[in-house]
């Protein structure tokens, strides 16, 4: 784009980025499922990984997850490649434990689904199933310090979303909250 050319936003590309990026860091949305599995499965006994998949996609439809999923992936990618500026550039790359931007950043995920989303992201991030596991393993010569903190958040928010349609359904509610 050239700088005389006007700048709109194209929400759709936006969207698609985000799907397409994730894959390509190795994140399938079946392994977030599973992580929302983990979160609810005591809760609702019922629950299958295939059901947590249509929460996993309402969650990564909100502009603020897709936002946050490629601002942290560029950062992860930028550190991979020894971009960044120092001192940052050591910090992400060593994932400095007294560095939580990451966090933060996946905060801004939870934040919309309100403080269920909290609790299971501090509990998901202490207990580090299932992917979360690779993407903390720091062998690999890859980088993920922002990206397993918003996988956890993503899971959590989808874990969120089940708790309060459910209660919505106990309750004979019809329009759920939390879209
Ligand atoms: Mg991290």
């Amino acid at each position: 784009m050239s700088n005389t050319e006007k700048y709109s936003l194209n929400s759709a590309k936006v969207a698609e980025a985000t799907n397409e990026w994730l894959l390509k860091r190795g994140v399938e949305k079946k392994a977030i499922a599973e992580l929302v599995h983990f979160l609810q499965k005591d809760y609702f006994p019922d629950l299958t990984p295939q059901d947590c998949m249509i929460h996993v996609d309402a969650v990564l439809s909100k502009r603020e997850v897709q936002n946050a999923v490629l601002t942290g992936i560029q950062l992860d990618i930028l550190a991979e490649e020894g971009k960044l500026m120092a001192p940052l550039q050591d910090m992400i790359k060593h994932d400095e434990s007294l560095y939580g931007c990451d966090e933060i950043l996946a905060l801004s995920i939870v934040n919309v689904y309100g403080s269920i989303g909290f609790t299971n992201f501090g509990y998901i991030d202490k207990l580090k199933p299932g992917i979360l596991v690779r993407l903390n393993d720091k062998s690999d010569g890859e980088c993920h310090t922002f990206l397993d903190d918003i996988v956890g958040a993503i899971a959590a928010s989808a874990a969120s979303r089940i708790a309060h349609r459910k209660q919505a359904e106990r309750e004979g509610v019809t329009t759920p909250p939390l879209d």
